[in-house]
């Protein structure tokens, strides 16, 4: 058993910091293999292997909690199990088993639960599932081989200064997916495709960018790496387009807003429509919700304000949220399950 460490959890930053250990499985001659437990960073890889080359590569994102009552929670994995396997299927990888899933992530997280952060501190435990082709291939073609893995980083909270409004930048230049492309699977692709405007948007001073979708350029698709939502005349509205990649945060949002009274509507989004909106956010495990102020657009020059506080409604989807994942109120919707024994 290794010795307690001494992390200051609340300046910890959204990064990567080293854990004793990390777990992985491969795919050979059709069937998965034993789950290994390494303590290595790195992974030994063909240099033909296609997810190097082909970009045949998927990941997922969740979050462990330590909650008030001590207990360390994960929040609805299930659905990052389901999401990988789409993604894997979506660009013909071999998809990890729920039960490999599932065993890989508990154990990525008891093995390394001296860096689960305490309660209170705002911070939390990130796992990283990690699916690639692993095996050569120089032609295009799925490999015959392939990586999963589950990787934990203690990170901070994601605002250090409290739940305040970020500016965003709207883009017509750039597309983060093809309507009938990638964009509804979890794959490095889209990431990569993205992180041009991305880059350009914090260069001009703003925390992301909102894209439009591809074909017509009318409607919000996605906020970055992070679904968009605008709120107004009760409703919690949410934009649907097949390029979108379906958050498992946004999901339980359209859950916890029914909860509290208002509408919730899943339709196409029209840019016209955002001044409209009376609150506005963007939603992924990372931040929960991240407020939105402003939204600039880069080739009109207009701004759309909604203002230097978070709204009333995001406020409370948000705590409620983030109630839940703590255990500090009762988890309803069964969403949270308790890792026993850490
Ligand atoms: C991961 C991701 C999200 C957020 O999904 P969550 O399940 O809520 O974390 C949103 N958009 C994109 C493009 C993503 O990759």
């Amino acid at each position: 058993m290794k010795e307690n460490i001494d992390i200051d959890w609340g300046n910890l930053p959204f990064g990567y910091y080293p854990t004793d250990y990390n777990v992985r499985c491969y795919f050979r001659n059709g069937k998965w293999g034993e789950l290994e437990v390494s303590s290595s960073e790195y992974i030994p890889i063909h240099m033909a292997a296609t997810a190097l080359h082909y970009g045949q590569e998927a990941f997922e994102g969740l979050k462990a909690y330590r909650g008030k009552d001590d207990k360390v929670r994960l929040f609805r994995w299930e659905e990052n199990a389901k999401r990988m396997q789409h993604s894997a299927n979506g660009i013909l990888m071999a998809p990890p088993p729920k039960e490999l899933f599932e065993k890989a992530i508990k154990k990525a997280v008891k093995l390394n639960a001296r860096f689960v952060p305490p309660y209170g501190t705002g911070a939390s435990l990130y796992l990283r599932p990690l699916l690639f082709g692993s095996g050569p291939q120089v032609g295009v073609k799925p490999a015959t081989e392939y990586m999963f893995m589950v990787f934990v980083t203690p990170v901070g909270p994601y605002f250090k200064e409290g739940f305040k409004p970020v500016s965003i930048e709207l883009v017509r230049d750039f597309d983060r997916a093809a309507p009938l492309g990638t964009g509804h699977i979890k794959v490095g692709g889209n990431y990569a495709a993205g992180m041009y405007p991305s880059q350009r948007a914090h260069a001009d001073g703003f925390a992301s960018v909102l894209f439009l979708d591809a074909l017509e350029k009318k409607y919000i698709d996605e906020a970055g790496p992070a679904n968009f939502f605008g709120i107004k005349d009760g409703t919690y509205i949410t934009p649907q387009s097949k390029s979108i990649l379906p958050s498992i945060t946004n999901m339980s949002l359209e859950q916890i807003a029914k909860d509290i009274g208002l509408k919730v509507e899943r339709r196409r989004v029209a840019i016209e429509e955002l001044e409209t909106f009376e609150e506005a956010g963007a939603c992924g495990t990372a931040a929960i919700i991240s407020s939105i102020g402003n939204i600039y657009d880069r080739s009109t020059g207009k701004t759309i304000t909604y203002g230097d506080k978070p709204g009333a409604y995001s406020t409370k989807l948000y705590t409620t949220l983030r109630a839940i994942q703590q255990g500090e109120i009762e988890d309803t919707h069964n969403w949270t399950t308790v890792l026993e024994g850490i």
